[in-house]
């Protein structure tokens, strides 16, 4: 199986700021790097986990935060305004989400797994889900008009690896770099460890990248899985 992402363009759907640098930012870069069209799409306004010393007006840092590092990796940026911990696989999350990936009009979305260890990330799971059903289905309504196919999916690796069974993994060796540059974007994330000389967000990164790589033959690798669901799934 030899991946080619020229032709793709690829939606990372998240529940909060930094979900996307820790879980799939390498595979973004390399297919940016080779012609993909980008986008990350964040549904929760990041405005909980706050420092020690607790930051005002934490949703708006955290959104020029998110607006850094998708610049990085030259992605699109779609926020949703969903606080913290209270996102839920709703109807109106599934209108915005659908609605999103009308405008994106992605081939291969890229989502938390069902599984997931947070509630967030399980309920954006099972929006992203919906919405790449729902984005190509014309009695569904939104602003935009539906898609021809609904797009591939694939579920995420966990943050810290619990519970996740890899169903391959995408080799990020040369974009590390961009990984940690997008995750030193999110300062205020970086700050909950009370020193700015230590991140354990950027140790977490960097062991998990190591262990998926060692597993993989590669010096650091991303894990996914296909979500091979009706219309969703994809031959190689
Ligand atoms: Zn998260």
């Amino acid at each position: 199986m030899k991946l080619d992402f020229s032709s793709d363009r690829i939606l990372a759907v998240v529940a909060h700021p930094d979900d996307a640098e820790l879980l799939c930012a390498g595979a973004l870069a390399r297919a940016r790097s080779a012609g993909a069209a980008i986008a990350v799409c964040v549904l929760c306004n990041g405005d909980k986990g706050q420092p020690a010393k607790p930051i005002r007006n934490l949703a708006s840092v955290r959104r020029r935060e998110m607006a850094a590092a998708a610049k990085v990796l030259g992605a699109q940026l779609f926020s949703g305004k969903v606080p913290d911990g209270t996102l839920a696989d709703s109807r109106v999350n599934r209108l915005f989400l659908t609605e999103v990936f009308r405008r994106f009009r992605p081939t291969l979305v890229l989502a938390h797994a069902p599984q997931d260890y947070h509630p967030d990330h399980r309920a954006a799971s099972g929006l992203a889900d919906a919405a790449s059903w729902f984005c190509a289905s014309r009695g569904y309504r939104t602003r935009s008009a539906p898609l021809p196919a609904a797009p591939a999916l694939w579920w995420m690796d966990t943050i810290g690896m619990a519970g996740f069974e890899p169903g391959f993994y995408v080799d990020v060796t040369p974009f590390v770099a961009i990984k940690e540059r997008m995750l030193a974007c999110h300062k205020s994330q970086l700050a909950r460890a009370g020193d700015r000389d230590f991140s354990p967000l950027a140790d977490l990164m960097s062991r998990q990248l190591e262990a998926r790589g060692a597993q993989a033959c590669a010096v650091a690798a991303e894990a996914f899985a296909t979500h091979n669901a009706f219309r969703r799934g994809r031959a190689w």
